[in-house]
């Protein structure tokens, strides 16, 4: 697919040449569990295209950013966090070289469950 980057390791999850613990999937996007979980909900919410950072996105993307935050708290909820307001959950997205990030693929960590927390 050419809004695939061949040399990208979540593009290369999204195709299943590499595994991983999938918690959704629809048309335009793709959640999975992180590989080192920091807290004990730790998973990924990326767009199934390529996008290499949010610092890429425009006003095309608006629609499915939207469709993604209101998922967000659905699977959130759905992988054993607790709810609102004694539980909720934190989402990241590190952006850039000084934002922290490290996967060069536009993915949202969402992060929630009983503390303390390894990390965050
Ligand atoms: P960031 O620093 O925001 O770019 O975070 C990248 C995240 O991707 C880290 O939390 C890694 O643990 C996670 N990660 C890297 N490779 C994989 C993989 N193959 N499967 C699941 N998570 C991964
Ligand atoms: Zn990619």
């Amino acid at each position: 697919m050419s809004d695939q980057d061949p040399n990208c390791i979540f593009c290369k999850i999204v195709a299943g040449q590499i595994p991983s613990r999938k918690v959704y999937e629809d048309e335009e996007l793709y959640a999975f569990h992180d590989i080192h979980p920091w807290a004990p909900v730790h998973f990924l919410l990326i767009p199934k295209r390529h996008i290499a950072s949010m610092a890429h996105l425009a006003p095309a993307d608006e629609a499915w950013m939207g469709r993604l935050m209101v998922l967000a708290p659905k699977l959130a909820l759905e992988q054993g966090c607790n709810p609102y307001p004694e539980g909720g959950f934190r989402m990241v997205c590190n952006t850039g070289i000084e934002g922290g990030q490290e996967v060069q693929h536009l993915h949202w960590h969402v992060m929630g469950g009983p503390r303390p927390w390894a990390r965050g």
